[in-house]
This record gives structure tokens, C-alpha cells and sequence, in this order.
């Protein structure tokens, strides 16, 4: 059986704001809640039309602010809500016990109030795991993790820009993973407690996000909104004969300047800026793709499977 995921992280943009440095107060209190209020129902479009249900990564924070009837909704067509940390700290890797504790809490018990059960899977702030925070959620019963982001070019372009920021003397709240993960499993598998990038026999499954086999590159929904049709098949045709494929998309995908985005946020962030009429074409067909040449489920649903020993004569 082969699977194919769609996932969202749902970031706001003062978190955008926070990577590159520009100030939090250029966003007003309706620019900031835009992934929920005006992002989300436009992908839940997308995936009603697609025939997928995706999984939605939220920030426990945003759980009762302005989002909460979306979420609601979200949850009622059959979408999974999943963890996404409670306030997206990009340190939180490198956090204390205690703090680890308290983001996954907190994010359990605000996703709790919105669908009714506890979330069974984790994405980091950031991609960015590590062992302490792989062992928090075997601690707390997590079925997976979906932290892993194998790509090459990402993590160059990453360390680049950071770099860049550092010799101009601005700071970013965002940090460069170990290069370990470059070499992590493209595919599903059980994690090393110690070393998460490794396999090994933790209790639970890493879905890492797909990216092409040799080059590494991500098949994301920043590259599909960004490239030209051509390319984006070529990558497409790369991962397609994948068993596992986890589409990974951001609130941002589908919002563009008429949405009322600063204009010093969309200068950096130039797939922000790109129309999205042309951004909701191309995700509708890669999401139409899916469906037709993958069985798309969630990613609750596709771990319990990879759990399960595969039945006698498969
Ligand atoms: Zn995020």
C-alpha cells in the first residue's frame, strides 16, 4: 500500500517576522491570526475539491483566538489537528526538560479543547529535533514525529541566509539544525532516542518529509509554488514511486500581498509574494496527482499502518 500525507504547518507571520528579523509590531492583531482566519478555509477548499484529508499542524497558543471556528471545522470534515508545539519557540530543541514539558502540555491540552482527543503526532518548530525532545515525547505517548526534513539545498539556502544575517548584524530567531539530519531516512522509520536522525527502536515513527532520492531535494509546498510547471513534475516523477510521500505545506502557500501582508515581510519572504491564484492551481494539481496515484490518508492514519506488521503474503 502506498501512502501519500498532505500536512500544513500553520505558522503565523509574526513567526516569518521573527526569522528574519523584523519587528513583530509591523503585524496587527488581524495580520497575525491570516493563517487561520483566511489561509485555512481557503487549503480546506483545496482538499475538499482533492478528496484528501491532511493533517494540520497548530500552535497550541492560536488554539482559542480568532482560528478556533476553522479549527473546529477543520476537525468536523475529517482533517487531524497535530501538534505543533504551544508558542513555536525555534529553540526548542535545545530546551530544558522542564520547558519541553510544558510546550508539548500545553499543546495537548489546547488541541484537547478544540477536537476532543489528545494529539498524536509532533512537528518541531523549525524542523529541528533532538534527543531530549524525541525522548519528551515517547515520555508522553506521541504515536510519531513528523520533524524530519532530509533536504539539502533547505538546509544550504538555510545556512546561507543565516550567515548572511549574522554579518550584517541582524539576528533571526531561527538556528541551523546538526548536518546529521542530511542523512536521515527519506523513507518511515523508528528513530535512535539518542540519536533521532539514526534509526534505531523507539517506540514510535518518524514520517519524514519527502524529498527527492540522491539530491535531496525537498518536494515541498515552497518549491511547488515556486518553480515552473516542468521542474515541479520532474521532482514530482522523483518521489512518486516513493512507498511513503509526506507533502508538507504552509498557511502561507495560499496567502499573497492582497491579503494585507506587510510590505517588509513580503520583500523577504518572496514566495509569500507570489500571486495566489497561480499558488492554488499548482497545489490543486500536485493535490490531484496524490489522489490519484497514492491511497492519501492522514498522518495519524499512516503511522498506525507502518506500525502494524504487514499482513501474511504481502
Ligand atoms: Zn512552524
Amino acid at each position: 500500500m502506498r501512502r501519500a500525507c498532505v500536512s500544513v504547518d500553520l505558522d503565523g507571520l509574526h513567526h516569518y517576522a521573527r526569522i528574519h528579523g523584523l519587528a513583530e509590531s509591523a503585524l496587527d492583531a488581524r495580520a497575525r491570526a491570516l493563517h487561520l482566519t483566511v489561509a485555512l478555509p481557503r487549503l480546506l477548499e483545496l482538499f475538499q475539491a482533492a478528496g484528501v484529508r491532511a493533517t494540520l499542524f497548530v500552535v497550541g497558543e492560536d488554539v482559542h483566538g480568532p482560528g478556533a471556528e476553522v479549527l473546529h471545522r477543520a476537525v468536523q470534515a475529517g482533517h487531524e489537528l497535530a501538534s505543533h508545539s504551544h508558542t513555536h519557540p525555534y529553540a526548542l530543541a535545545r530546551a530544558a526538560p522542564g520547558q519541553l514539558d510544558e510546550e508539548l502540555g500545553r499543546a495537548e491540552e489546547a488541541l484537547q479543547a478544540v477536537s476532543g482527543r489528545r494529539p498524536e503526532g509532533f512537528r518541531a518548530p523549525g524542523y529541528t529535533l533532538s534527543s531530549p525532545l524525541l525522548q519528551a515525547l515517547v515520555r508522553r505517548g506521541y504515536h510519531y514525529d513528523a520533524s524530519v526534513f532530509p533536504a539539502v539545498p533547505y538546509y544550504l539556502a538555510k545556512a546561507a541566509v543565516l550567515f548572511a544575517m549574522r554579518l550584517a548584524g541582524r539576528a533571526s530567531a531561527s538556528s541551523l539544525d546538526s548536518p546529521a539530519v542530511l542523512w536521515a531516512p527519506r523513507q518511515p522509520y523508528a528513530p535512535d532516542v539518542d540519536r533521532p536522525y539514526r534509526r534505531g527502536t523507539a517506540p514510535l515513527v518518524e514520517l519524514p518529509m519527502a524529498v527527492t532520492p540522491v539530491l535531496r531535494v525537498p518536494f515541498f509546498g515552497t518549491l511547488l509554488t515556486s518553480l515552473p510547471g516542468w521542474a515541479v513534475r520532474a521532482a514530482y516523477r522523483a518521489v512518486a514511486g516513493d512507498d511513503f510521500l509526506s507533502l508538507e505545506l504552509h498557511a502561507v502557500d495560499v496567502l499573497d500581498g492582497a491579503d494585507g501582508i506587510p510590505g517588509a515581510l513580503l520583500s523577504v519572504q518572496r514566495d509569500v509574494a507570489r500571486p495566489r491564484a497561480e499558488k492554488e492551481r499548482r497545489l490543486a494539481q500536485v493535490l490531484g496527482w496524490l489522489a490519484r496515484d497514492f491511497q492519501t490518508a492522514t498522518l495519524a492514519e499512516a503511522g498506525r499502518a507502518l506500525a502494524q506488521p504487514a499482513p501474511e503474503g504481502a
